[in-house]
């Protein structure tokens, strides 16, 4: 990807190849920062383990319920389980829901644990001609495969809809 980026024009400050001031930056190699976060999460409370099985929660979310806008929800079945959040070393092998109290509207600003709010720059979807997006599961065509039919980086920004300046 990395490389097909380059290709692209795409250049970066930092990154998994370049170094940078907030490595590692290569998911797998950040796990220590999400357990601690979870542990963060666990401690004050705000999330229980749910033993729920798939299945379990698709069933209790197809039964009829009185919701406002008739939305499935989840029954809520392990949420009293808040105080064994303690109980588990690792996050993995059970799932982990938010706690809401009863009757308690929900709202929030992710500013994720007091942390710096970093800039943040989006770019529109990518789209075919069509205005389909590009997709893997659409069979869209990757920038490696239009590496390999010779496009240039040109052209793979003007078949995007993109301006070759960017
Ligand atoms: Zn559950």
């Amino acid at each position: 990807m990395l490389e097909d980026l380059r290709w692209l024009g795409i250049r970066w400050q930092e990154g998994p190849d370049v170094g940078g001031t907030f490595a590692p930056y290569r998911q797998s190699q950040r796990r220590e920062f999400y357990r601690q976060a979870w542990r963060k999460l666990g401690d004050c409370g705000a999330i229980y383990p749910c033993t729920c099985s798939r299945r379990d929660v698709l069933l209790a979310a197809s039964a009829p319920n009185e919701g406002e806008n008739d939305e499935p929800l989840y029954s809520g079945r392990c949420r009293e389980k808040i105080a064994e959040a303690r109980n588990y070393a690792e996050p993995a092998g059970v799932n982990w829901r938010f706690r809401v109290q009863d009757g308690e509207t929900i709202r929030f600003c992710d500013e994720h644990f007091g942390l710096t709010v970093p800039s943040y720059y989006h770019c529109h979807l990518v789209r075919d001609p069509d205005g389909v997006r590009l997709a893997k599961r659409h069979d869209a065509l990757s920038l490696r495969a239009l590496r390999q039919q010779d496009c240039t980086p040109d052209g793979a920004l003007a078949l995007c809809g993109f301006p070759s300046c960017i």
